[in-house]
């Protein structure tokens, strides 16, 4: 399940180039998806800017689980955007056009289960990314069920806290820690060019540790900014029956990066809707980063987030990810109270 450091130096130019192609999105021209909520041109451009990426450094023949599908898009009258999409993918330096644009997003069904596969979320978050708020880039690799490695961009993230700022760079391997940097967009054509090349000097990268929780502390609690994303007041109602509870609405994944860097305590998700299953791309780097930050990670029962059983994670029922002791003290609250 090891990754090489080869892929993670993939993976941090190919998450720069998706948050580069988002940034230099100027109308975030959006359009519905129904349930799966909207999608945008910054999307897409993430999408095909991540995706040239590991195609130039892996080949055309990379297994890809993206949220987003050229049919999809298609459906539901996105295609006409594409010059938009490929006018922000070729702004990172990349070479790209319209065709491109098409060819990568045909290129992103992967449906995971078992071997070696990258998931990606080229904007997670989309609804925070509209409003102003927070939103993230998320890459991971899965090996035999498991994320190996991921890496996280978080272009409106400061380095600490949990303030806005210039940006943040997440990413961890298993087995060997999670570390931070400050999220560099530079460069992005050459690195992708030279398969040796990752992205920041180690001096610039901080190791990752989770807030050493005790009992009779307060619990930070991190949650969704949208209700129709996750009961974030009812796990907090749970929580509080374990310390006095304050809270953090943030959107995305960076809520995994919150609890990782201890700029919170849990990071915690309920979806209302009945039989709703997360999506791999929206928790496989942000709790492969907790996790190697010291983090427990598990669904709301306790079990392990299980990435081999498709595009979903079908057989788990929310995320729970805390440290080891304030983890157990919260399921306990959580089965209490949620059921
Ligand atoms: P957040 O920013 O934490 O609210 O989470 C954003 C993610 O919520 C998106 O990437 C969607 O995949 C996911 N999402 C969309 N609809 C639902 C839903 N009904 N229940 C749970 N998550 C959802
Ligand atoms: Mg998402």
């Amino acid at each position: 399940m090891r990754a090489a450091p080869v892929q993670l130096g993939t993976a941090l130019v190919a998450v720069r180039a998706a948050a580069s192609a988002v940034l230099h999105v100027g109308d975030p021209q959006a359009f519905p998806k129904g349930a799966a909520g909207p999608a945008t041109v910054a999307d897409l451009a993430g999408q095909v800017a991540a995706t040239l990426v590991l195609h130039e450094r892996c080949g055309l023949q990379v297994r890809l689980a993206a949220e987003e599908s050229w049919d999809e898009v298609v459906r539901c009258g996105g295609a006409g955007l594409m010059v938009h999409v490929a006018r922000a993918v070729r702004a990172t330096g990349l070479a790209c056009d319209e065709a491109t644009c098409e060819r990568i997003l045909r290129a992103g069904r992967d449906e995971g289960g078992t071997g070696a596969f990258w998931a990606l979320d080229p904007l997670d978050g989309t609804k925070g990314y509209l409003r102003g708020g927070q939103f993230a880039v998320a890459l991971a690799l899965i090996i035999g069920g498991t994320p190996a490695l991921g890496v996280l961009a978080a272009p409106r993230l400061g380095l600490q806290g949990t303030a806005p700022g210039a940006g943040v760079l997440f990413a961890a391997m298993h087995g060997e820690g999670a570390w931070q940097s400050p999220l560099v967009l530079t460069s992005i054509a050459e690195d992708a060019a030279h398969p040796a090349a990752s992205d920041v000097s180690s001096d610039e990268q901080v190791p990752l540790h989770c807030a050493a929780w005790s009992p009779g502390m307060p619990i930070r609690v991190a949650g969704s900014v949208e209700a129709a994303h996750s009961d974030a007041s009812g796990i907090e109602a749970a929580l509080a029956r374990v310390g006095s509870v304050q809270h953090v609405r943030m959107d995305s994944q960076v809520k995994y990066g919150l609890v990782a860097r201890g700029g919170a305590d849990v990071y915690a998700r309920r979806s209302p809707s009945a039989g709703y299953a997360e999506c791999i791309w929206d928790h496989a780097a942000g709790a492969l980063i907790a996790q190697e930050a010291g983090c427990m990670v598990s669904d709301l029962h306790g079990r392990p987030l299980c990435f081999h059983q498709g595009r979903r994670l079908s057989t788990n029922m929310g995320v729970l990810c805390c440290p080891p002791l304030l983890h157990r003290e919260a399921l306990r609250a959580c089965a209490a109270t949620l059921g």
